[in-house]
């Protein structure tokens, strides 16, 4: 029997392996495959919080969140489903001197790139957000069209236009590694993609893998500078008082605390910086409670309520907070020609599918429009000791190292 062939395999059937699949066969690719060792939406897309803003902290994630914001509100149209995107506002609250100065310059920043993001002070943050306490923050920088989508749903709108598409999906089977051979200028080239069920010949190979992709990317003889770490969120009950209809989201920057509102009640995330890289396998009760003290002092409705929900998952993330997406780069700096790698490293639903247009203009075109610098987005802009030349100051405060001891 012949061997099967494929013009470009995917793995990982998340939002950054499933979109970036529709969008290799809409750039006109035929025969696109995606490999999934358990189920699409298995890794960190079914579990997400949702939360989706163009506030980025340097000029290109403004552009990956601008970018994606736009593709959700045309999903309707386009692939007739969509991830349920709701745009409702979001504050990123300031609560110090310092923290207001940042916010006023992140904004001038942002309107340059043209965000219409502005300050807004407490009185007007409190007609935002109605529940929220009068004290305990300065203001804080607002973009009226941030919001958040629904993850399942994404899964949904995903997985339905891969298969409108004509993708095909091939969930329960492992990547194992890839086959190369000599190429053109001294460089190896993709010929074949090895996976649980047996090796598929192509030209072209994308790793995802969320916050499985530095094992992927072993996989391919690279070390890929992402960690993985616990996550946890929680939703209250319903409360009138919180007015879930109409409230605006927010962002505690300095504890990496977020909230929205979701079925009557407020969903709230949160990153403890002092975790230790690993899995997020249970829930870590007294610092749950330490944020959920936290957040009955910034939106007071909230005491009281008990949780409807709480769940904890893992989530991936750079030391620069920034995605890793572009040529596949082996330690010793060499390139394969055909292999690719792409993560939004812990923004997936705000920077997912702007990243996963970038790899595949960068695949198939070698160039992309949606940002301005995507060579700052290489896998190999970290150095020896995982450090990077660049960060993205708005971020959940993630560990600092990628590595469990
Ligand atoms: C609790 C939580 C809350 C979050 N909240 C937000 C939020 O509010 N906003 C936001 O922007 N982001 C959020 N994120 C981050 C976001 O969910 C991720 O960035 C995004 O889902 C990653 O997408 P992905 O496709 O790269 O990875 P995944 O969704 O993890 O998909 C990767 C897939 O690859 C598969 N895979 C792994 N190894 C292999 C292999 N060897 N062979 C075949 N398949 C393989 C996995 O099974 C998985 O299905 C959150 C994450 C978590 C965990």
């Amino acid at each position: 029997m012949a061997r099967e062939r494929a013009d470009l395999v995917i793995v990982g059937a998340g939002t950054i392996g499933g979109w970036a699949s529709v969008f290799a066969r809409e750039t006109g690719l035929p025969n696109v495959v995606v490999l999934e060792r358990e189920q699409a939406g298995a890794g960190a897309s079914g579990r997400a919080a949702g939360m989706v803003r163009a506030q980025g902290g340097i000029p290109d994630t403004v552009r990956l969140g601008s970018w994606s914001i736009a593709f959700y509100r045309g999903q309707r149209d386009r692939y007739d489903t969509d991830s349920g995107f709701m745009q409702r506002g979001y504050v990123i609250l300031a609560t110090t001197a310092r923290g207001e100065r940042a916010a006023r310059d992140r904004i001038a920043m942002q309107r340059a790139v043209g965000l219409d993001a502005r300050w807004v002070d407490v009185e007007e943050i409190r007609r935002l957000i109605p529940a929220m306490a009068g004290d305990g923050y300065r203001g804080g920088s607002y973009v009226a069209t941030d919001g958040w989508i629904d993850p399942p749903r994404n899964v949904r709108a995903y997985s339905l236009a891969m298969q409108r598409a004509g993708v095909s999906v091939r969930e329960g089977t492992g990547f194992v590694g890839i086959r190369t051979r000599a190429g053109r200028r001294g460089r190896r080239e993709v010929t074949a993609v090895a996976t649980t069920a047996g090796t598929i010949a192509t030209p072209r190979v994308l790793l995802t893998g969320g916050p499985a992709l530095q094992s992927v990317a072993a996989a391919a003889g690279a070390r890929a500078w992402v960690g993985y770490v616990r996550h946890q969120v929680a939703v209250t009950e319903p409360s009138d008082a919180l007015q879930a209809d109409s409230t605006a989201m927010a962002f505690d920057l300095d504890a990496g605390l977020y909230w929205r509102p979701e079925e009557g009640g407020l969903l709230w995330g949160m990153s403890n910086p002092k975790e230790a890289p690993g899995p997020g396998r249970s829930i870590d009760w007294p610092y749950l409670r330490a944020m959920e003290r936290r957040l009955h002092r910034f939106v007071p409705a909230t005491r009281g309520l008990g949780l409807k929900k709480v769940w904890a998952a893992t989530i991936e993330y750079t030391p620069d907070h920034l995605p890793i997406v572009g040529p596949l780069v082996l330690g010793d700096g060499t390139e394969i020609d055909g292999a690719s790698i792409a993560s939004a490293c812990g923004h997936g639903m705000m920077w997912g599918p702007a990243v996963s247009r970038i790899a595949i203009d960068l695949v198939l075109e070698g160039a992309t429009e949606v940002v301005e610098r995507p060579e700052d987005l290489r896998m190999d802009r970290f150095d020896a000791n995982g450090r990077s030349p660049f960060v993205d100051p708005i971020a959940l405060p993630f560990p600092v190292q990628v590595d469990e001891d």
